[in-house]
């Protein structure tokens, strides 16, 4: 048994868009999150994977999530044969594991110092921010609560000054100009 890697599946591996269902939360309508299938097919090699989910609570959930697992990972190239491998070598655990990492989308990595409640109470999962350096859709201006956006994903939940978000609205224009031009 090697080390764990401990996935969350809702917002990591499930893109969840559809959010939770309460009218059954076994059914799983929403596609995988790019990249899901060949990642944990390179982990698997060094970690045993365990996917976490409170999902697992209720009846049926971990056949409903595996055979998403099977579907989404053929969406994302693998063969039926190679699907069911990935599906058939993880582990569902309805607690949290003892891992050597937990990829989770809400989470904030505590290292010694507590954050501020605010970036807490603000906290959005990735999924819910704005993702604007997608080079795939066609480049838009920003505003500034868009720069704002990008830059909470990429420095953390840090806190900006009214001065600071000022500046950061001032250097919209050039970070478009580079975006666009
Ligand atoms: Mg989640």
């Amino acid at each position: 048994m090697g080390q764990l890697l401990c996935l969350d599946f809702d917002g990591v591996m499930n893109s969840y868009t559809s959010g939770w269902i309460k009218e059954d939360p076994t059914y799983l309508p929403d596609d995988a999150v790019p990249g899901c299938f060949a990642f944990i097919n390179q982990a698997r090699q060094h970690f045993d994977i365990v996917i976490h989910s409170s999902r697992l609570r209720y009846e049926g959930a971990e056949r409903s999530m595996r055979n998403w697992m099977v579907r989404e990972a053929q969406k994302q190239g693998f063969n039926l044969q190679d699907a069911e491998d990935i599906e058939g070598n993880v582990t569902f655990s309805v607690a949290k594991p003892p891992a050597h990492v937990t990829l989770d989308d809400r989470a904030i990595q505590f290292n010694g110092v507590f954050p501020d409640l605010d970036a807490i109470i603000d906290f959005r999962p990735w999924n819910k921010r704005a993702n604007l350096i997608d080079r795939s859709v066609a480049p838009r201006r920003m505003t500034p609560d868009d720069l704002f956006e990008i830059l909470l994903k990429h420095v953390g939940d840090t806190r900006l000054s009214d001065f600071e978000k000022d500046k950061l609205s001032a250097a919209s224009d050039e970070i478009n100009v580079f975006l666009l031009g």
